[in-house]
Formats: structure tokens, sequence, C-alpha cells
């Protein structure tokens, strides 16, 4: 029997997600025993047009990672749509956006001034930019658009499933991969993870601020952390509330403080108004005065609300703008 085809492919991101797939150690035989893959370029050579030569919907399964930020990108995540019978947001930047949607806080024109004219490590006496088309005395070379705004996966194509994280955890990749092969799957549009907070599994929960007591924030190398108590309960941005269970934890077990890499459950629209909103009622201040004091304290608010979720939010980005 022909066994499944599958396809992996990477936008924008940093490529832990094609890693995360590796680190299935060796449950990534039993999935190579099970499927075919078809387009895979971080581990194999297939080309596009062999993906253009298959029968529309041929594909059973594509898994994208990456947000989508320039042409390329759309333009192989619509081949892969056209292409495949299921298509899974493999990660946080296809799932929110992720951090390089932190871009969204600028725009092209201050991204490519900033990489190309003034970044102190830049050799570029001649200010040359990047151009979508450049001719040469062999021909034309082209580069990819690059969008002025760092698109969710399925904010540009139809997405059947999610898998969240930054990376996925091998345990929820191979119970995306079982229940994918067996078609035991849950309704379309599910995020394959628990459904319910970060908080409410986290062994630390127990020290979690329930009222106002926090006269000030500080950052993780200002102080000497806890291990046991909430970050919440030492004055440290802990995204917890905000954010979806199903990473086991991974952050907080290494005494680090949650930065929301699972997005948000289903009963939250907005996962930094909902962090914001949680955080409002533990700040002990009587005055303006002293509720600024105290909020002046967090170091690059939007930043870390919106950490992973920016392009996924009801802000969106910044600024209005065209592709
Ligand atoms: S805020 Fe963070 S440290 Fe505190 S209980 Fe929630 S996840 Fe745990
Ligand atoms: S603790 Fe938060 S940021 Fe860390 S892996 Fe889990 S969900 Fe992601």
């Amino acid at each position: 029997m022909a066994k499944p085809k599958v396809a992996f492919y990477w936008c924008a991101s940093c490529g832990g997600c094609e890693e995360a797939v590796v680190d299935l150690a060796e449950n990534i035989l039993k999935v190579v025993e099970a499927v075919e893959f078809v387009l895979w370029p971080v581990a194999m050579d297939f080309k596009i047009k062999d993906v253009e030569a298959l029968q529309d919907g041929e594909i059973a399964v594509s898994f994208i990672n990456g947000s989508i930020r320039t042409g390329e990108q759309e333009h192989i995540a619509k081949l892969l749509r056209k292409k495949s019978g299921l298509v899974v947001a493999f990660g946080a930047c296809a799932h929110i956006g992720g951090t390089p949607g932190l871009a969204n806080f600028s725009n092209r024109e201050i991204i490519f001034d900033y990489v190309y004219q003034k970044s102190p490590s830049l050799d570029n006496p001649n200010k040359i930019f990047p151009q979508e088309k450049t001719t040469v005395k062999e021909g034309e070379l082209t580069l990819p658009k690059f969008y002025n705004t760092v698109f969710t996966l399925d904010q540009v194509i139809d997405v059947d499933y999610y898998l969240p994280g930054c990376a996925p955890p091998p345990d929820l990749i191979m119970n995306a991969v079982e229940a994918i092969l067996t078609g035991n799957l849950p309704s379309k549009g599910t995020v394959l993870a628990p459904d319910k907070s970060l908080c409410d599994t986290c062994k630390r929960k127990i020290t979690k601020p329930e009222k106002a007591v926090i006269k000030q924030f500080r950052r993780v190398h200002e102080v000497l952390l806890d291990p046991e108590k909430c970050f919440l309960d030492q004055g440290i941005i802990c995204l917890g509330p905000a954010t979806r269970d199903g990473c086991g934890e991974r952050c907080i077990n290494a005494n680090m403080p949650c930065r929301g890499c699972f997005g948000s459950t289903s009963r939250v629209e907005d996962q930094g108004a909902k962090f914001l909103s949680a955080l409002a009622s533990i700040i002990d201040a009587d005055s303006e005065e002293e509720i600024k004091k105290i909020t002046d304290s967090i170091a690059d608010p939007a930043g870390i609300f919106y950490y992973y979720s920016l392009p996924a939010s009801m802000l969106g980005r910044k600024f209005r703008a065209e592709l």
C-alpha cells in the first residue's frame, strides 16, 4: 500500500522547529517508516518542481513552520496548500507569528535602513540595498519581495491544525503524527495541545499572587531567583497566566519565566491583553503616579507581552502598512 506523502517546509523561522523533528530521536524511524517525504529542504534534496508535478491534494499533510515574511514563502505556502489534504502550522512562528513577528513593531523601511545603513557592524560604503531584480551580463537575478508585515500562516492560507511551541515538544509532535496517520483527528482549527493555562499545571502556582502585591518589576539578571517561588511573586514577568499548557513547563523548570510561545487558550482572543489584565490585578498601587512608577519598571512591555504573538494579536502591527 502506498505510504501517505508528507512535506515539511521552513518559512521565516530560526530552524529550531526542524531540529524538533530530529528531537523525536528513535521515534523518527517510526515516522520515516510510515510516510513518504516529498519535500523537506533541511534534510533531503527535493525540488519545487517535484511538488508542482504532484496532483492537487496528493500530499496527505504539510507541516509548515515559520511566519510569512517574503513573497517566496507566501508562494510555497500556497503551493503546499493546493497540493495537501491537511496543513499543520508547526511551531509558534507559523501559529501566532513568533519572535520574527516582533518586526511588526517596525516596518521594511526602518529595518532596511538599520541593517544596510546604520548597523555598527556594517561595511557597506556604497549603501547597497537588496533589489528584487538585478540585471547582470548573464541575465536577470531576482530576490523574493520582503514584505512590510510578518504574517501568521493562517493569515495567508487555510490551516487545518496548529502544533504550538518554540519548538513543539516531541510528545505533541508524535501525538499529532499518530492522530493524522490513524485519522483520529479533532475538529478543524484545533490547537493540538491542552486547552488550559500553563499556571494550572505549574508546580510554582501555590505561591502565585492572587491579590495586589507587586511594587516593582525586575529582570531575571537583577534578582537571585528562588527556584520554588512563582516568578510573578518575585516581581518577574511570567506569561504563564496567558499561555496555553503543554510544554511541560520547559522554561520554568530551567528557572526562567514563560514568554508565551504556546499562545493562549481558546477562550482568549489576545494573549498580550490577557496578560495585561492578569498583571493589573497584582500591582499594588494607590495612585496614578505609583501605577506609572511600577509599570515603568517593566522593560519593553509591548515586546514582552507580545513576545510571540504580535502578528496574531488584535494590534497586528505598530504601523498601518501595505505589503
Ligand atoms: S506565573 Fe509563571 S511561575 Fe507563576 S504559576 Fe504561572 S507559570 Fe508558574
Ligand atoms: S514555559 Fe512558556 S515560553 Fe517556555 S516553552 Fe513553555 S510555553 Fe514556551
